[in-house]
């Protein structure tokens, strides 16, 4: 205990954590349009999976909508970080809308991945969580039934697949790393000749989080995982803490979301953040635990990242 006579808890900072490179570079391309453009800015769909991120863009002038149906003819539209199906740019020029693609490099790189494939006539397993935007923008790259989805290991063992036709596998961004490579040997086992991936599909920002949060996981009573239910890559580290070797992770949206009673008692616990949720979220969550606890923070850095990407054409000053 210090001064103040508040229990002493030491908390481990997962490194990297937060913000990668992708959302950085999406959450640029609507401020930039703003301010170039004017508000309203529409963006479709969250720009990137974080209510926080959102509320501020609104703030400044951007509004989200889910469809392009609900884009006003004059206005620019921006497409998310997790990409979209082809049908959208499409359907955006055929209206002649003005739009910015803020589809993250390392997912429009899957996307070309997925068309190499299939130009050489095979059919493509896409390894992903269904109903995540970023799996319906790479399987919307080509024609119903050239992609199959595969969502688990099991899946991997049973899913139908067209007869004769070479296969390959690509592979959502922020999956979990090790689920992903008991289902990428299933699918080796069951077809040898499988094509895979030139270098991993999961993405170098899922990587390091997932390797931050293991490195530390053994050391902590508990997991604080600062992210939102609807982001991929924060729920795997939600899992990936759990089965590292800490007892309890929880995934909390804001600071005030974090039950102090769970840290209680405890000597040391974790906090790490999804590749979406801002640092000054992760401020807000010790600005919270500092109310009752006397804070000892330690960094645990696994990996440096100094990944930029460019802001789109256009764009750029
Ligand atoms: Fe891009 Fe990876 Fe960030 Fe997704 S998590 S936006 S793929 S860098």
């Amino acid at each position: 205990a210090d001064g103040s006579g508040k229990p002493r808890l030491n908390v481990l900072l997962a490194g990297p954590r937060g913000f990668c490179a992708g959302v950085d570079r999406a959450i640029k391309i609507v401020e930039e349009a703003i301010r170039r453009y004017g508000a309203p800015v529409y963006v479709r769909h969250e720009i990137v999976h974080n209510r926080f991120v959102v509320e501020s863009l609104e703030r400044q002038g951007a509004i989200f909508v889910e469809e392009l149906d609900e884009v006003p003819d004059d206005a620019p539209v921006v497409f998310s970080a997790h990409g979209v199906p082809k049908a959208v740019p499409a359907e955006a020029s055929r209206r002649k809308l003005f739009y910015l693609d803020a589809t993250c490099p390392l997912v429009s790189k899957v996307h070309r991945e997925a068309e190499h494939h299939f130009a050489r006539g095979r059919h493509i397993l896409l390894i992903g969580h269904a109903g995540h935007p970023e799996v319906v923008g790479t399987m919307g790259q080509l024609p119903d039934g050239a992609v199959t989805l595969v969502e688990d290991e099991e899946h991997a063992r049973s899913v139908p697949v067209p007869d004769g036709m070479p296969l390959a596998f690509i592979t959502q961004t922020t999956l979990s790393v090790d689920d992903t490579a008991g289902i990428v040997a299933a699918l080796r086992e069951r077809f040898p000749g499988v094509h895979a991936p030139a270098k991993e599909d999961i993405c170098y920002a899922t990587t390091n989080r997932q390797a931050a949060v293991k490195a530390i996981a053994p050391r902590a009573a508990l997991m604080v995982v600062v992210g939102a239910p609807n982001s991929s890559n924060s729920l795997r580290l939600v899992e990936v803490a759990e089965r590292a070797g800490c007892p309890k992770a929880v995934m909390v949206q804001r600071g005030r979301d974090l039950d102090l009673s769970l840290a209680t008692g405890l000597g040391t616990i974790g906090i790490t953040a999804g590749a979406s949720a801002p640092e000054v979220l992760v401020e807000e969550v010790l600005a919270r635990l500092r109310e009752r606890f006397d804070v000892a923070i330690e960094e645990v850095v696994v990996a440096e990242e100094r990944i930029t990407f460019k802001l789109p054409a256009g764009l750029n000053a």
